[in-house]
């Protein structure tokens, strides 16, 4: 099986979010098994730098992009592991201070051009390399193009013949829609430009091209898959992926277990394991220390929060409650970066709570690691998550997790209240700040029972989030297309 892995990101090369994650650790996951993975992704400013040594892939061709006639190069390097990893360089698009645009001024305006040009660029890839995959996987809005190029050209070009295209759905919010005036840039059929294609409302949606022109469609967690055929998640394509119903699924997302592991984190003053969660304690300690938390409230139970500070992680819910939440023993920590008015909001309630509040603004991995150790609760109250990767990062770091239930959150957490058995953490279902504080105190609660409290970390401990699980359910869907494909030809 040979896979194509096309993304705008990938760790540990440039990451903005879980898409770097999830094609930088399946790729790793589908080799394992077998599989003969390659990654192709745009050359940003700094990739040089974590990859010194590329070397260049075929000459370089010129690339049709609208009335533009581009000369691009392709550079390979290769993860440790030794999967090949396809660059492509155009240094007037990609070498740039960040991916998608400044912070200050937003996104780039030639967004467009950037990621049509990047989809225009997966056929040359292939053939500079000279390798054609069986599947293309492709991922996100900026790939979307890539879907309908690869569908129209498939019956003419005969190195396509019995491919297939996996387009994966990140997170539904982000969609890519640029104004009509884009629609010549793409140069696909006129017939395209209808609302069974890329058009949407009049602009053209780069996301639903994916949608409606690749041959499978997944997202990053069951529920999640649901939720987005809905008018309440689907952000406007909830009708286009109730066309494509038979063909979505959802697969939730892996953690890389090497980076996440308790037992060799090499970031913790002391690691633990699920027999011993004495080194659980120490960690607690040493980061109540250095975040200067006040000394006679060290035995308060700690929770800790970390994301993106953008509308869609529930830091609105949090704010409402914390005058309430204060007043109970804990202390809270947050990290993350993001939108300039939540950053402010956290940034003035840690005034009020100097000594049992604090907020990190960076974007610091040895500090989520820390806090993931050290805390005793980790809350994720998103209004929607597709899949959410810190809860899992809690679960196998015994730290419990207190969620929204909704998409990944909702699949990968286990109500304790609901099964007192097999519980993992603590889900709130309304989306309200009243339900997220209950949750809080029933947590506090249970937290005050030691031994009830330590079964439930070990059993959080033992959940399967690894890579291996998922990539055998992708492996499935890519084998079922060839097949499809082998029987149509
Ligand atoms: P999303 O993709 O919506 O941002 P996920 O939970 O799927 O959310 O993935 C976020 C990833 O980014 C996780 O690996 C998380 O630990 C990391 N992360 C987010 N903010 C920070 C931060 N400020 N410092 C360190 N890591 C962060």
């Amino acid at each position: 099986m040979q896979i194509l892995f096309c993304s705008s990101e990938a760790s540990p090369f440039a990451k903005t979010g879980g898409l770097a994650d999830v094609a930088g650790s399946l790729p790793e996951a589908l080799h394992e098994l077998g599989c003969d993975v390659r990654i192709f992704m745009p050359l940003y400013r700094g990739v040089r730098e974590k990859m010194p040594v590329l070397r260049p892939l075929g000459n370089s061709p010129r690339i049709t992009v609208g009335p533009h006639d581009y000369q691009v190069f392709f550079w390979q390097g290769s993860t440790l592991s030794g999967i090949p990893v396809y660059f492509l360089e155009k240094d007037e698009f990609y070498d740039r201070s960040y991916l998608y645009g400044d912070p200050v001024r937003g996104d780039y305006e030639d967004n467009p051009e950037r990621f049509i040009t990047f989809s225009r660029a997966v056929r040359h890839v292939c053939e500079a390399a000279g390798w054609h995959p069986s599947i293309f996987h492709l991922h996100d809005w900026q790939t979307g193009p890539a879907a309908a190029y690869l569908r129209f050209n498939r019956p003419r070009d005969p190195r396509l013949a019995g491919s297939a295209t996996v387009f994966t759905i990140h997170n539904i919010a982000y969609q890519g829609v640029f104004p009509a005036a884009f629609f010549p840039m793409l140069d696909l059929p006129p017939h395209t430009w209808s609302p069974r294609g890329i058009e949407y409302w009049g602009q053209c949606n780069l996301l639903k091209a994916g949608i409606v022109y690749s041959d499978f469609v997944t997202t990053v967690s069951p529920r999640y898959a649901d939720e987005i055929t809905t008018a309440d998640f689907g952000f406007g394509l909830d009708g286009v992926l109730r066309e494509r119903e038979k063909d979505l699924k959802g697969i939730l997302n892996g953690i890389d277990t090497k980076i996440w592991n308790p037992r060799t984190d090499a970031f913790l003053s002391k690691t633990y394991d699920e027999n011993d969660l004495s080194g659980k304690k120490s960690c607690k300690l040493a980061l109540l220390k250095r975040l200067e938390f006040a000394q006679d409230t060290f035995e308060f139970p700690l929770l800790g929060m970390i994301g993106r500070l953008a509308a869609q992680k529930g830091f609105d819910l949090l704010a409402q409650i914390l005058p309430e939440l204060m007043k109970l023993p804990v202390n809270l920590v947050i990290l993350g970066t993001g939108d300039a008015s939540i950053e402010q909001t956290i940034r003035e309630k840690e005034k009020l709570f100097p000594n049992r509040l604090k907020f990190i603004n960076s974007y610091d991995e040895q500090m989520a690691h820390m806090i993931e150790a050290g805390s005793d609760i980790f809350l994720m109250p998103s209004r929607y998550e597709p899949c959410g990767l810190n809860q899992m990062y809690s679960l196998r770091y015994a730290t419990i997790p207190i969620v929204h239930a909704t998409g990944g959150l909702d699949n990968s957490v286990t109500d304790i209240l609901l099964c007192p058995e097999s519980g993992t953490g603590f889900k709130f279902y309304k989306y309200e700040a009243q339900s997220f504080l209950e949750k809080i105190k029933s947590a506090l609660e249970l937290f005050s029972h030691s031994r009830k409290w330590e079964k439930m970390q070990k059993r959080a401990m033992a959940q399967d989030f690894s890579w291996t699980r998922s990539a055998k359910r992708y492996l499935a869907i890519y084998d079922q297309l060839l097949k499809q494909e082998r029987t149509q030809q």
